[in-house]
C-alpha cells in the first residue's frame, strides 16, 4: 500500500486526509522487470549484471567470515561444430540443455549460475572450498556427457575452477585464474576439469 496525507486548511483543528492506495500490481511489475534485467533471455540463467552484484555480496561475506569462495568457468567443447552441423536453432537447444545442468548445480541461495556469454557459463559457489568445487565441476561435466539428445546427439564441456579465501577487494584475478584453468583444460584434451588455487598450483 502507498499512503499519502494531505492537510486540510481552513479549519480550527489540524486535519489531514489520509489515502491508502493498493500498489501491489505496480510492485509486482517492478519486481518482474528487476528480475528480467538480471536474466539471460535464452537460457533463463543469470546474466553478467546479476553476476557482478552477486559476487560483490558473496566476496565481501567470504572475506568477513574467512570462508572460501569458488568459481567454475564452463565452456562447451567444439560448439562451433554443433552449430555448423545442425544449425543455430539446434545449437541453441544444446546451449539450453547445458544451461539447465549448470543451473541445477546452483543449490544454495549463495550459489549463482550465470551465462557468461556465447557458450560459456560460470558458477559462483560461496562457502565452498577447492575440492568441493572440483567435485561440482566434475558432476556437471559427467551430466553433460550423459545428455542424449535426438537433435544434437551429445556434447561435452571443459571447466576451470578457482578457489580463494578473499583478502582484498579485487576479484578480477580470481576470475582470471578460472579462465586460465579452463584454457588449460581445453589445451590438454577438453571434456575435463582443471583447477588452480590462488598460488597458481
Ligand atoms: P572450444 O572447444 O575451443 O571451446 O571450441 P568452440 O567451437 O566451442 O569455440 P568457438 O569459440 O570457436 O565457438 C563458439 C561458437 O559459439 C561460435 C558462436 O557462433 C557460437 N555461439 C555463440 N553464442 C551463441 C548462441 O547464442 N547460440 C548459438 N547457437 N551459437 C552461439
Ligand atoms: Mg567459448
Ligand atoms: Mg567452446
Amino acid at each position: 500500500f502507498m499512503m499519502t496525507s494531505t492537510s486540510l486548511t481552513g479549519y480550527d483543528n489540524e486535519l489531514f486526509v489520509i489515502t491508502h492506495s493498493n500498489i501491489t500490481l505496480r510492485k509486482l511489475a517492478e519486481l518482474k522487470v528487476e528480475s528480467l534485467a538480471q536474466q539471460d533471455p535464452l537460457t533463463g540463467l543469470s546474466n553478467r549484471r546479476h553476476f557482478e552484484s552477486h559476487l560483490e555480496i558473496e566476496w565481501h561475506r567470504s572475506r568477513r567470515e574467512r570462508t572460501p569462495i569458488s568459481f567454475i568457468m564452463i565452456d562447451i567443447d567444439h560448439f562451433k561444430t554443433i552449430n555448423d552441423q545442425y544449425g543455430h536453432a539446434i545449437g541453441d537447444m544444446c546451449l539450453n540443455a547445458v544451461a539447465s545442468v549448470v543451473g541445477s548445480s546452483a543449490r544454495r541461495s549463495s550459489d549463482l549460475a550465470v551465462r557468461w556469454g556465447g557458450e560459456e557459463f560460470v558458477l559462483i559457489l560461496a562457502n565452498t572450498g577447492r575440492q568441493a568445487a572440483i567435485e561440482v565441476a566434475n558432476q556437471i561435466r559427467l551430466k553433460v556427457e550423459q545428455l542424449k539428445s535426438p537433435e544434437f546427439g551429445n556434447c561435452t564441456v571443459s571447466a576451470g575452477v578457482s578457489s580463494v579465501i578473499p583478502e582484498g577487494e579485487d576479484y578480477d584475478s580470481f576470475i582470471k585464474l578460472a579462465d586460465k584453468a579452463l584454457y588449460s583444460a581445453k589445451e590438454t584434451g577438453r571434456n575435463k576439469v582443471v583447477s588452480f588455487s590462488e598460488t597458481g598450483s
